[in-house]
């Protein structure tokens, strides 16, 4: 059993749900029982909104370089301790350990926006005759953030971080599914300096993400998640006070390949795109469209790049896939390849192996409105299309509900970026897939994928409101 402290972080103290209410952590590599974590109810959301509450004038009141000094210094103590979050999430969601840097990527985040808070200018007029006209950039109060379980470390950091440098307070609700790595890094949220009631950490499931989402003196919330739990947290919103949403939610990511990319490049790219946290990914390219004329080699490279990775024991060194996060997500993944099966041809993989396991998997010959191809499987399995023209490959790119990646492979830049363009999506990857910075460019979904953007140079916007003075003179 894990020695983490798994009661609620309110107030920068630790205390048990006053329903008393647990949920169980159950390793998904080996089944052993890993920690019983508390489950916030509606007393306990009330005191963090509360505490939040009462604290956030006084953050909001310091120098901007004052809430940056904290934030640095919280960055520091996540630098510090990537190595245990990367193992807490071993043991809850199978992540490989070795390698996952989302301890020093998330520092980064919170250097990023302890820098961005240092500088928040609103605008000013004399357009007017009579008036100087000013516009100030002020935070939002009391604000949420609700995470997912696939990248649970940066998700925190993605919204805390921009909160907390905008002199919001926030409370973040950890997924069911993956509390610990947060729940252990709450103890340094008080040691780096952030006064109590700033930066909250409630653990629980739907029901706890309901309450916020639902609660009068919450002002933002900003979710990470399915895009089913977004629709309902935007219901939620509508129907209690039209509180501020940003959602960040699924995908069913399109790759397109064409007959002068470079096929191995692109291959190992895709690969490691559906690979990666054993495709527990929204931003996983899913969905291939490769030319015809290199259909064939370009499955064959992906086999190839897919058979490299290693299933094993997430905490041991060289183990670069894990096991499905829980037997739930197992339990899709098994479906949708049995969906495959019936509607198309096994290319690669398709065995489903014990613990919660799979090997990677290519499709082809699936039809274009199959399940296995509109929806998000979540999963390390790819379908593989064949197309002819350019504008048959971005109709069926854009043949999707989501809007959250895309990329093109080709060694022809003009045709890239002409693509490119055309893609209805968030972010487009050029000869590669996946990356995201923080710090660089805005991330977010069209369509069903999302509302509104997180990060880059314009990440503090959605994390404060305008107000507009009219000063007669
Ligand atoms: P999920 O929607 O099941 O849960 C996400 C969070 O919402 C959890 O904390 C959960 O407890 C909470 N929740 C569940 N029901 C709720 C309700 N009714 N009201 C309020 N909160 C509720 O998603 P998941 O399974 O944790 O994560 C996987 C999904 O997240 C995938 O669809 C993936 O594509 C998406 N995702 C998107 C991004 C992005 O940036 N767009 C990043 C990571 C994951």
């Amino acid at each position: 059993m894990s020695k983490v402290e798994t009661r609620l972080y309110i107030n920068n103290e630790y205390a048990a749900a006053k329903a008393g209410e647990t949920f169980l952590i159950i390793n998904p590599f080996d089944g052993s029982h890993v920690a019983d974590v508390s489950s916030a109810g509606e007393t306990d959301v009330d005191a963090a909104v509360k505490a939040a509450e009462e604290a956030q004038p006084r953050w909001a009141a310091l120098a901007g370089t004052e809430r940056a000094k904290i934030m640095r210094c919280f960055a520091e103590l996540l630098r510090k301790h990537t190595p245990q979050l990367a193992q807490l999430d071993a043991q809850v969601m199978g992540r490989p350990a070795h390698g996952n840097t989302e301890g020093t990527g998330s520092a980064a985040i919170f250097d990023y926006y302890a820098g961005l808070g240092e500088h928040v200018h609103g605008t000013s007029s004399l357009l007017t005759p009579g008036f100087i006209n000013l516009s100030v950039k002020q935070p939002f109060g009391v604000t949420v953030g609700i995470i997912p379980w696939n990248f649970p470390v940066s998700s925190f950091a993605f919204k805390a971080a921009p909160a907390v440098a905008a002199g919001n307070s926030i409370i973040i609700k950890t997924s069911e599914k993956a509390p610990l790595s947060l729940a252990y890094l709450s103890q340094y949220i008080a040691q780096a300096g952030f006064p109590p009631g700033i930066i909250q950490i409630l653990h629980g499931g739907g029901k706890t993400g309901q309450l916020l989402s639902e609660h009068m003196r919450v002002r933002k919330l900003s979710f990470t998640g399915s895009t089913q739990t977004g629709r309902a947290i935007l219901i939620a919103s509508a129907k209690s006070n039209m509180k501020n949403v940003t959602l960040e939610l699924g995908g069913k990511s399109p790759t397109i390949v064409f007959e002068d990319a470079d096929i191995d490049k692109a291959a190992s790219s895709c690969a490691f795109s559906i690979g990666f946290n054993s495709g527990q990914v929204c931003i996983a390219s899913s969905r291939l469209y490769v030319h015809d004329s290199i259909h064939d080699s370009f499955v064959e490279a992906l086999a190839k790049a897919m058979g490299q990775f290693q299933h094993g024991n997430p905490l041991e060194a060289g183990t670069t896939m894990g096991p499905q996060a829980d037997q739930a997500q197992a339990a899709i993944v098994s479906k949708y390849i049995g969906i495959g099966k019936e509607d198309g041809v096994i290319a690669y993989g398709g065995q489903d192996t014990k613990n919660n396991f799979f090997q990677p998997t290519i499709f082809t010959d699936v039809p274009h409105g199959s399940r296995l191809n509109r929806e998000e499987v979540f999963g390390p399995v790819v379908v593989i299309h064949r197309f002819n023209d350019e504008n048959e490959a971005i109709r069926l790119c854009n043949d999707s509900e989501y809007g959250l990646y895309a990329a093109v492979f080709t060694q022809n830049v003009d045709r890239a970026l002409r693509v490119a363009k055309r893609l209805e999506s968030g972010s487009v990857g050029v000869n590669c897939n996946s990356p995201v910075t923080a710090n660089d460019l805005p991330f977010g979904g069209w369509k069903m994928s999302g509302m509104g953007r997180e990060n880059g140079p314009n990440g503090l916007a959605p994390w404060l409101e305008d107000k507009s003075m009219y000063v007669k003179v």
